[in-house]
């Protein structure tokens, strides 16, 4: 390993065991219920189950994308599961979830990009929990308004879509999305009456002043939450790590976006976008 792919000290976290978590993590157990959180070995899963936070997947595991940052594999899906909106729905009531983030591959092989998942989660959802906040982190269905329509209908209590980094680096990073096409994203859930949210994963070869610059252009498309992140590359075919953000920097960041009219910001080393999501979304509800 050089020394840059070897992890800071500050990127450890301390697992602190509650009841909660553990009741959670009993209910996934028995009912063999499947979460991003648990199979991902998020290191916040204590944190986040114990506010009964969790994110879900849909979708399939086969992504029709491929983004430099990102673990999952990249093909043809072969399956388009219509009754998965229900089961995320069920896993979400038996686990007494307060706030759950859904989430998902790019489905490019569907006419709607896989749109109809997303918003019939959030329907059923709703349904079956009236009581537990829904965050939508959604891919770009490539504009189409259609499908966009259908998602934001859905009404989730949170429509996220994550910039990621910074013009320059984006084509190489995210090749089949754009920089623009993603802030028109956030533009039309936030006319759609909706709160916004996005992300920046901060160690991908960015400068500070263009950190500042994407910042300023989310805040001017009307995103209203913002997490800002630390790059982990997942194996040696990914993007390499550019650099370790300081724990400091990410403060600063947070104080600036804040600043800038961000309404809720997290930002630090181990953030990931759904970090304590519902607790983010209740700090920008009393703003
Ligand atoms: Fe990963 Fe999403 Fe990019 Fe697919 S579109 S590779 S799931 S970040
Ligand atoms: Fe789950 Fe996201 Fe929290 Fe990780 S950060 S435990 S994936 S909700």
């Amino acid at each position: 390993q050089t020394p840059i792919e070897s992890k800071p000290d500050w990127l450890r976290t301390r697992a602190v065991v509650s009841d909660t978590y553990q009741e959670v993590r009993g209910l996934v157990r028995e009912k063999s219920l499947h979460t991003v959180c648990a199979e991902a070995n998020c290191p916040n899963i204590y944190e986040c189950w114990n506010d009964r936070e969790a994110t879900f997947l849909v979708g399939g595991e086969m992504c029709t994308r491929r983004c430099d940052f990102c673990d999952i594999a990249t093909g043809r899906p072969t399956e388009y599961d219509v009754d998965e909106p229900r089961r995320v729905a069920v896993s979400i009531k038996e686990m007494d979830l307060r706030y759950a983030t859904v989430t998902g591959v790019a489905r490019d092989d569907r006419p709607d990009g896989g749109a109809w998942l997303y918003a019939e989660t959030a329907r059923q959802v709703h349904e079956l929990s009236p009581g537990t906040g829904v965050e939508l982190l959604i891919p770009d269905f490539k504009g189409n308004p259609d499908a966009l329509e259908d998602v934001f209908s859905s009404r989730p209590e949170v429509l996220g879509h994550n910039l990621e980094t910074v013009p320059r680096i984006f084509k190489r990073i995210r090749p089949a999305f754009s920089y623009q096409g993603s802030l028109d994203v956030i533009t039309a859930a936030a006319e759609a009456g909706l709160v916004t949210k996005s992300n920046l994963i901060l160690g991908m070869g960015e400068t500070r002043d263009e950190i500042e610059a994407a910042m300023a252009a989310l805040v001017e498309a009307r995103c209203d939450i913002l997490t800002i992140t630390q790059y982990l590359r997942p194996s040696k075919l990914h993007h390499p790590v550019d650099r370790w953000v300081k724990p400091q920097e990410f403060v600063d960041l947070s104080r600036l976006a804040e600043e800038i009219g961000f309404a809720a910001v997290m930002s630090g080393p181990m953030v990931r976008s759904s970090y304590r999501a519902g607790m983010l979304w209740g700090r920008a509800m009393v703003k």
